[in-house]
């Protein structure tokens, strides 16, 4: 029982990062609320989504932040970084231009928090397979060289959206227990 205690206080603060438009909101509305808005607008963002996660029978709380659009302006604060274990730095597949900016984005994770935060890069929207503009290797790729964990996923069909939230979730469990 007091094991069970003090996994259930673990709060893991998790943000998501990347380019406007990439999936973000709808992924955290997907995994937090299994919820998906076609036609979303930056607004639709909350600050944060606190989110119960099953990890080896326990329960831990990702305490998930989301930009809520101020990454169209490139004002993401400090303040939203600061304490982060975690992040999932987010592409559109359908976009090469979101993918290019992957290196600004870990760049700016870096500055703002430490350097150990457990970051998988998330290439969304993998239901438009008409429209892809990055191959899954590129996207593999690039993890390996960067030393990070690496999903496709779709918000819309809901691919992996779960296990990108538990890969990042579970690693920075087993890096504090
Ligand atoms: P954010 O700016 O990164 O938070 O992106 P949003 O979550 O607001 O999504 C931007 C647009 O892409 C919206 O119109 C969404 O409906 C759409 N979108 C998000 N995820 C997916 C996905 O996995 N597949 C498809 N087809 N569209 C998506
Ligand atoms: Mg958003």
């Amino acid at each position: 029982a007091f094991e069970q205690q003090v996994t259930e206080d673990y709060l893991f603060k998790i943000v998501l990062i990347g380019d406007s438009a990439v999936g973000k909101s709808n992924l955290l509305a997907r995994f937090a609320r299994n919820e998906f808005y076609p036609n979303s607008k930056s607004t639709i963002g909350v600050e944060f989504q606190t989110q119960k996660v099953m990890i080896k029978g326990k329960e831990v709380k990702a305490q998930i932040w989301d930009t809520a659009g101020q990454e169209r302006f490139r004002a993401v604060t400090s303040a939203y970084y600061r304490g982060a274990v975690g992040a999932l730095l987010v592409y559109d597949v359908t976009r090469r231009k979101t993918f290019d900016s992957v290196a600004r984005w870990l760049d700016e994770l870096h500055t703002h928090s430490d350097m150990n935060v457990v970051t998988i890069l998330v290439g969304n929207k993998s239901d438009l397979k008409g429209s892809r503009e990055v191959a899954t290797s590129e996207g593999k790729s690039l993890a390996e060289d960067r030393g990070l964990f690496f999903i496709e996923t779709s918000a819309l069909d809901s691919s992996n959206v779960g296990a990108a939230f538990q890969t990042v979730v579970r690693e920075i469990y087993e890096i504090l227990s």
